[in-house]
């Protein structure tokens, strides 16, 4: 009797292994958000939030930090409407759909969205992330305003990571159009299609972009400053003349200088310093001495009062 052939083994279907993990059903209607970290970008994403009649809790450790926060927006929104950039219902939007905690746990609570806007520093992004799906419905989504971090590395402290990605603002929130998505490996199309609508809702021009050092604008821009410093270290131009050509006659809104004052010579310096490790110590994104040694001495910019040039009041 001839012998039975052995069957084939069905053929498995190949499935990427960062498909194979457990998806929670991710809620594509956002209506109701919560910000992390009320500093320079915290305030202005939760302004632009509110005034677009969403309701945002904006939260901090700080309490002195949220009543500024507060203090900012409503005069940033008021020299907006005056302006006539903004629609008077702005403010009234403003007042009634932002509300303020130092507790994060409540601010999170039942919201669509989490945009955590606290330093750029990954243990610390960590550590609030760990809180957020703590503390967070398991279909909220989780966003980071990070300048550079791995999109990824915070991903992966979470236990439902495909609720994760990237949501960059840019400085000031009010007025600059860009807003990059960043796409994990886990993040799925549909969540950043929802993202996509979201920010367009806001009036912004969202772009995706891959979880790549810098992303797309800050590894670009990592040129712009880190040539700016090489040249001020080499006297090729004073810091303001360098300023003064970029942006007189090359046609940028602000010099190099300018902008790392605007920044934040330290965010600035956190951000490069993160491209650099990231990108396995590349050369050209190396940081400039000067960077670190402002940063230690506390010239931040504007923020307080002197970076590359001074601020009165
Ligand atoms: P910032 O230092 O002005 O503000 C950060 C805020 O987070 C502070 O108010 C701090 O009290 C708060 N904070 C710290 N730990 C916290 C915690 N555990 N829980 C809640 N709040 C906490 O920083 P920033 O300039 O607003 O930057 C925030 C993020 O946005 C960073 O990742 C930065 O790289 C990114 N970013 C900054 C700019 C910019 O121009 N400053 C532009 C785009 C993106």
């Amino acid at each position: 009797m001839a012998e039975k052939p052995a069957e084939k083994p069905a053929e498995k279907p190949f499935v990427p292994f960062f498909k194979r993990t457990v998806i929670e059903p991710v809620t594509h209607e956002i209506k109701t958000l919560a910000v992390v970290g009320a500093g320079t970008m915290g305030h202005g994403i939760a302004q632009l939030i509110a005034c677009a009649g969403l309701t945002v809790r904006l939260t901090d450790v700080d309490q002195a930090v949220l009543d500024q926060a507060v203090q900012q927006a409503t005069a940033s929104v008021e020299k907006l409407v005056a302006k006539g950039q903004l629609e008077g219902q702005a403010l009234e939007n403003l007042k009634q759909y932002l509300s303020t905690t130092t507790d994060l746990a409540a601010a999170v609570a039942g919201t669509d969205l989490v945009i955590e806007a606290v330093p750029e520093d990954m243990a610390l992004k960590q550590a609030v992330f760990r809180q957020l799906d703590q503390h967070c419905l398991p279909q909220t989504i989780l966003a980071s305003n990070t300048s550079a971090l791995s999109i990824d590395e915070l991903a992966g402290v979470v236990s439902n990571r495909q609720r994760v990605l990237g949501l960059h603002f840019f400085n000031p929130v009010a007025l600059m159009p860009l807003v990059e998505i960043i796409a994990g490996l886990t993040t799925p199309p549909e969540l950043l299609d929802a993202v996509m609508d979201f920010a367009e809702g806001l009036g912004k021009t969202p772009v995706v972009a891959k979880n790549v050092p810098g992303f797309i604008v800050n590894r670009v821009a990592r040129n712009f400053y880190g040539e700016a410093l090489r040249m001020l270290e080499e006297n090729v131009a004073s810091v303001e003349v360098l300023d003064a050509i970029m942006r007189e006659t090359a046609g940028f809104k602000m010099g190099p200088f300018e902008l790392m004052d605007l920044i934040g010579i330290d965010v600035n310096y956190a951000v490069t310093q993160s491209v650099y490790e990231a990108s396995f110590h590349e050369g050209r994104f190396k940081p400039h001495p000067l960077q670190r040694t402002m940063v230690e001495n506390g010239l931040l910019g504007r923020k307080t009062g002197a970076g590359f040039y001074h601020y009165d009041g």
